[in-house]
């Protein structure tokens, strides 16, 4: 496969994984038409022995086993070529964060580390400067799910990608603000239990700076509400 203008890498026990949900939607279309590409490794091919053992024992006692160094290393350089970045999907990493989905856009090659079991060697991590990412608080059973999350964010802000009329700049966090709410048609609706919900006035007056003025209101009023901590740091800018 060419190698696309933004082009991942991914070290995995499950390559099946890929390119999973984003091969559909706007990111399918995007792979379709090359604005983006992914190659996977498996590191089973790299492991040890019959079983094709890729992790042992952790040192020092404890549960579960840890991926090997020399195995995790063996894929990586299995790669044809070595990316300007590598980062291990890790719940101890960084939260990503939008600044961070920007910054990942503009890399063109990455390697994304997937973990499983208890995690991987630490020396492995060192030896090739893995950037330590957290899709958030929580433990997931690997780390594909969260690369799949990584490259959904940072795709949908290649060039090409998104339509004219999606506007990353209007999204929630790109001004340290969550989005403020949508409305279509129709605009009188009544629910299911007869309640009468109608769009606010304001959307349909055609008044654009009234609309504008409006927006940024309820973004602020719900960053505080939802997310006291984005608050405090955009109040503070
Ligand atoms: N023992 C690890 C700990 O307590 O930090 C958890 C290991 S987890 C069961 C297995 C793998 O899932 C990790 O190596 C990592 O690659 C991935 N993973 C789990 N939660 C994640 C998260 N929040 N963000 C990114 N990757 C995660």
């Amino acid at each position: 496969m060419n190698k696309a203008h933004w082009h991942i890498n991914i070290l995995t026990l499950f390559p099946e994984m890929f390119p999973g949900s984003l091969g559909l939607s706007l990111s399918g279309k995007a792979l379709e038409k090359g604005l983006w590409s992914y190659r996977t490794v498996n590191m089973r091919d790299f492991g040890l022995g019959v079983h094709k053992a890729v992790d042992d024992t952790p040192f020092g006692g404890g549960a579960g086993m840890v991926l090997r160094a020399d195995v995790v290393e063996d894929a990586l350089f299995s790669l044809p070529s070595q990316a300007q970045k590598n980062i291990y999907l890790s719940p101890r990493g960084k939260t990503l964060t939008q600044e961070k989905v920007i910054e990942f856009s503009k890399i063109p090659e990455l390697t994304l580390l997937c973990g499983r079991y208890e995690g991987v060697d630490q020396r492995v991590l060192d030896a090739h400067n893995f950037e330590e990412i957290s899709v958030g608080d929580y433990v997931l059973s690997g780390g594909e799910p969260a690369a799949l999350v990584l490259m959904d964010a940072c795709i949908r802000l290649l060039d090409g990608v998104m339509g004219n009329d999606q506007t990353p700049d209007e999204e929630s966090f790109s001004h340290g603000l969550l989005e403020y709410p949508h409305y279509t048609k129709p605009a009188n609706w009544v629910d299911s239990k007869g309640v009468k919900r109608d769009v606010p006035e304001i959307l349909t007056s055609g008044h654009h700076k009234n609309i504008e003025k409006w927006r940024k209101e309820k973004s602020e009023s719900l960053t505080k509400d939802v997310r006291p901590d984005l608050w405090e740091k955009y109040k503070d800018q």
